[in-house]
């Protein structure tokens, strides 16, 4: 990247870490044996493996038999919404959120036209989850209730440990969509109550490609993919060495430098906030206060975001809107739908994430150039 350029898209993916570098070389060059083989070359990305999967478990307080490598948060998602649903007949059904990422949503879709029937809960206007709605949805005939732990555009934190507890008082098993909370705040699956979790190593300072699923010991999930016996016969195909131990590097590093983290990134989207503001601008932060950290979803009043976004990336700056651009209308995301954001300001928004890698100068350059744009 352009040294004057200012990333601020980091929900969306991050730099590979140069830990998770140096980690991923070995097995990317001289140590490339494949792990299920059984001569020399193959003991050590096999040992590599079961040491990736033992910080990954440790990372989330879990046993490393709990954690199953994935291609990333997608492949996850997919696995532990139909690898749950398949075992049961037609007319079970999962319950989800109105916000979640498209990865459970169209997973959702796809169980929905096989036959699953979805129900989706509804989320109030700072986009959090209501436990009532769980608590009276009726779900006799549920076999998964899957809310992500932290949302993907207005960074809000959801109530997990509470609605896992609801889905359990009635039987039905809990997912957690976790991949923008991994690694940016304290995630543990006991405290959670959660019976499987999925994660994204790019969103951590990991490769993209990789990521995991938990499955708590005792939970019952069939596979997706058929093939050879990798994964304990639960995800075929040949491991991807490298870009697990780079997942594992990274999420270790994120894991020694937590608090810090927290405490830096929650001073640099202040500082952002209180800039914005003594300029005078008219906006409204999106999502809930409790946010993972550096998140901000910004509306501002009778902006068009889209044009706003292309504006800062011509001065250097990389950020994301609240819409998908379809052809010629901006249409509103779901999320900002959601939470019913005024409609003078809704197309106004844009996401701007920080990460470690922006400084307070990055922070007031963007003031600056929000502010020059709009004024
Ligand atoms: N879930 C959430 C909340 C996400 O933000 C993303 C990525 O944007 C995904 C799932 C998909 O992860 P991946 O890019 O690893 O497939």
């Amino acid at each position: 990247m352009n040294k004057t350029m200012i990333y601020a898209d980091h929900a969306a993916t991050t730099a590979l870490s140069p830990t998770a570098y140096e980690a991923m070389l070995p097995w990317l060059q001289d140590k490339y044996g494949n792990p299920s083989t059984l001569y020399s070359l193959a003991r050590d990305p096999r040992k590599a493996l079961a040491h990736s999967r033992e910080m990954i478990a440790a990372a989330i307080n879990a046993d490393a038999s709990e954690i199953f490598f994935t291609s990333g948060g997608t492949e996850a998602d997919n696995w532990a919404l139909k690898g749950t649903a398949f075992q049961y007949e037609r007319g079970k059904g999962i319950i989800t959120s109105a916000i979640e990422h498209h990865a459970i949503l169209n997973s959702c879709a796809a169980l929905e036209r096989m036959g699953y029937p979805i129900a989706t809960l509804p989320v109030d206007s700072e986009g959090v989850v209501d436990s009532d709605a769980l608590k009276s949805s009726p779900m006799s005939d549920a076999v998964l209730v899957s809310v992500m732990l932290a949302n993907n555009e207005i960074g809000t934190i959801e109530p997990v440990a509470e609605l896992a507890q609801i889905a359990h008082q009635a039987g039905v098993l809990f997912h957690t969509d976790a991949v923008q909370a991994i690694g940016h705040i304290p995630v543990d699956v006991k405290t959670l109550h959660v019976d499987m979790l999925s994660a994204s190593a790019h969103k951590f300072n990991g490769p993209k490609g990789a990521g995991f699923l938990y499955v708590r010991n005792g939970v019952n999930l069939i596979p997706l993919l058929d093939g050879g016996g990798q994964e304990r016969g639960m995800r075929a195909g040949t491991e991807n060495v490298a870009h697990i131990v780079g997942m594992a590097a990274a999420l270790q590093e994120h894991m020694e430098h937590l608090a810090q983290e927290i405490k830096y990134l929650n001073k640099l989207s202040g500082r952002l906030i209180d800039q914005l503001k003594q300029y005078g601008l008219e906006f409204r932060i999106n999502g809930s206060h409790d946010r993972t950290p550096g998140s901000l979803s910004l509306s501002f009043k009778a902006v068009d975001g889209e044009m706003l976004l292309h504006r800062l990336d011509l001065m250097g700056t990389a950020v994301a809107t609240g819409s998908a651009c379809n052809s010629k209308d901006a249409v509103l995301s779901h999320v900002i739908r959601a939470i019913s954001v005024p409609k003078e300001y809704a197309h106004g928004t844009i996401r701007v994430t920080l990460g470690m890698d922006n400084t307070s100068e990055h922070v007031d350059r963007i003031a600056q150039q929000i502010t020059s744009i709009l004024h």
